[in-house]
């Protein structure tokens, strides 16, 4: 047993993660699974509304999805599975029960590596990953509450952890690793902020005392639906269970487990049941769906499109492009930007670390400002590599590159139609050169008086002046340097 330096008694974390998955229509019936932002009850039909003698189908690529994620963590693909109710009243559920999946689930026995505490890397188990369906929504007002069924039958991945995570760092590792290779994956977007993802997740402590080990039982956090909530409440719960402890509290003759609620308002954990029980949900197999078993050809063809995962990718692209560890996380966090740099630098033979600063500088500040996903770049990677090989080639300067950038975003033009269009190319030419300088230096008088009386600072007034003239395609190079001969 390991206690923090400082923490008179150890963290247990066990992590169940809610997703969405990224299908097209719900889970067993046509209804677009996109309910987001729809208006209450428009995405709606007798299936998902559980309306008397309608019939469930199951959405296929949901399973394929499922199993995909699966794969992913590890883990092993039952030969048979199936899905059961889990019968609940609440008045989000219009059934009055859940199809999920109770002992046969799709996926089970897997791990997970995640960054350590103490450095390295640790692996977390994953107990199972089962398919559902999600419920609709309460919203609650002043003295009556609203439900909006949009979101129920939407295809649901409950995905288990083992109870093997031993600090709240390693549950925000855990939560982000997961995440970030479900995203990679295409399984699910994983929106926290729109509910359609989030953590049930079972604190315990876990301390000596007496010269016996005490493991009293957990708290469930329900419904987290941030990672910074994930960190608060496991931070909180596991400090209250303590000091409940301390006090001599109802933690010390509890028996079972508690559901608890975290409230972001207050800072505190709430109490919602006292008990609950595999038994309580009275499972039966889904009358209304077969048994089903995944042949181990479909699974080995899905185990074939499995992508390279987050971590790899990583360590390739800094090993293969020289790209720094920030610029690497940048591009990996998101798969299209890292699809799209590679397409710059492979197929449009850019210079890679050129190509990486365009696309975390301009390209993700266009994107965030027009609000548009980083699949929907509207410059092709040629294209781009296009404007970096004419900056590297000292056809125009960066500055310029930037205005050619800006028409590109809006035009669709390739870079040298653009600048020729403009007439932008660069001017190394050093009589033009000379000649504007000579202009500029009989025109400010003041600036040059100056500079040669001493401030060397006024050539900068004069170098912009140049380069104003020049509407800003002179080399800088070339500029500064016959400016600072002719000023002597
Ligand atoms: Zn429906
Ligand atoms: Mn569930």
């Amino acid at each position: 047993m390991t206690v923090a330096a400082g923490r008179p008694y150890e963290v247990v974390i066990g992590i169940e993660t809610h997703v969405e998955l990224g299908t097209r229509s719900k889970m067993f019936c046509g209804c677009s699974a996109k309910w987001f932002g729809s208006p209450p009850n428009t995405v709606v039909c007798p299936v998902c509304l559980g309306l008397p003698g309608a019939l469930p189908v199951p959405n296929r690529r949901a399973i394929e999805l499922s199993i995909l994620a699966g794969l992913a963590l590890h883990c092993e693909i039952p030969e048979h599975t199936k899905f059961d109710r889990k019968n609940y009243m609440y008045p989000d559920l219009p059934k009055g029960y859940q199809i999920s999946q109770y002992d046969m689930p799709l996926t089970v026995n897997g791990w997970l590596e995640i960054p350590a505490d103490g450095g390295g890397t640790k692996r977390v188990g994953i107990i199972r990953a089962h398919l559902e369906e999600d419920t609709g929504k309460l919203l609650h007002a002043d003295g009556y509450s609203l439900v909006d069924f949009n979101r129920s039958g939407v295809p649901l991945l409950e995905i288990v952890s083992r109870p093997e995570l031993s600090s709240v760092q390693e549950a925000l590792a855990y939560a982000t690793t997961l995440r970030e290779i479900l995203i990679h994956l295409a399984v699910s977007e994983f929106r926290l902020e729109e509910g359609a993802a989030r953590f049930d997740t079972n604190v315990s402590i876990r301390f000596r005392e007496g010269g016996e080990v005490r493991w009293p039982p957990q708290s469930e956090i329900k419904n987290l639906n941030s990672l910074r909530a994930l960190e608060q409440a496991v931070t909180f719960e596991s400090q209250r269970l303590w000091e409940d402890w301390q006090a001599g509290g109802e933690i010390r003759t509890r028996k079972a487990k508690i559901t608890v609620g975290w409230s972001p308002d207050t800072g505190r954990t709430f109490l919602q049941r006292r008990k609950e029980e595999a038994e309580d949900y009275r499972y039966f197999p889904e009358p209304d769906l077969v048994t089903y078993g995944p042949s181990r050809e479909s699974v080995e063809a899905l185990r074939s499109t499995l992508p390279e995962m987050p971590e790899a990718r990583r360590a390739r692209i800094r090993r293969d492009y020289g790209l720094s560890e920030y610029d690497t996380r940048i591009l990996v966090s998101e798969p299209p930007l890292a699809a799209y740099f590679e397409s710059v630098v492979k197929d449009g033979g850019a210079d890679p670390k050129a190509a990486a600063n365009w696309i975390t500088g301009e390209i993700l500040r266009y994107l965030r400002e027009k609000g548009l996903r980083s699949s929907d770049i509207p410059i092709w990677p040629l294209q781009l590599a296009g404007l970096v090989r004419l900056v590297a080639a000292g056809e125009i300067n960066t500055t310029v590159a930037k205005a050619v950038f800006a028409d590109m975003w809006g035009s669709g033009d390739d870079a040298a139609t653009i600048v020729d269009r403009k007439n932008l190319r660069q001017v190394s030419d050093d009589s033009a050169i000379a000649a504007v300088i000579d202009e500029v230096i009989a025109a400010e008088t003041k600036a040059v008086a100056d500079y040669r009386g001493g401030n060397k600072r006024a050539i900068e007034a004069l170098f912009g002046k140049v380069m104003g003239r020049m509407q800003g395609k002179g080399n800088p190079q070339v500029v500064r340097k016959l400016l600072a001969e002719k000023l002597g």
